[in-house]
């Protein structure tokens, strides 16, 4: 079974217009109420990420949050709607998520996409 693996989130990182600060907080509220589980302060430039999420939930909101620096970086937000920022926010962090944390080493692990007939799966090396 694939179990991925989570290293510590990192305190800094460089975005396009500098560096972002990394910070654990307690989230207020609980799951049936509804949870911030991390957000992003423009004017001082730092992430935070709820302290008691789970590893790999933590590293979604982290990248969740990380591709909003990067809207605004480049002045993109300003031409997305809140709801489609969030749908963007999601579908790269998932995708940062999965490209960066899945370290499935043996290539014949029924886990991997040929072995479940994933699109795409019966491509060759070549592209054809
Ligand atoms: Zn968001």
């Amino acid at each position: 079974m694939w179990t991925p693996t989570f290293p510590p989130l990192p305190q800094v990182v460089t975005l396009p217009r500098g560096p972002v600060r990394l910070e654990d907080f307690d989230a207020p509220g609980d799951m049936e109420t509804g949870r911030r589980m991390g957000d992003y302060d423009e004017s001082t430039r730092l992430i935070r990420v709820a302290r008691d999420a789970e590893p790999h939930y933590r590293a979604l909101v982290f990248y969740h949050e990380v591709v909003h620096v990067a809207l605004q970086d480049s002045g993109l937000h300003n031409l997305l709607k809140p709801k489609m920022q969030e749908a963007i926010c999601d579908a790269v962090a998932t995708a940062l998520l999965r490209m960066l944390h899945d370290d499935r080493q043996d290539p014949d692990s029924s886990d991997a996409p040929e072995a479940q007939g994933a699109p795409g799966a019966d491509a060759d090396a070549t592209g054809a």
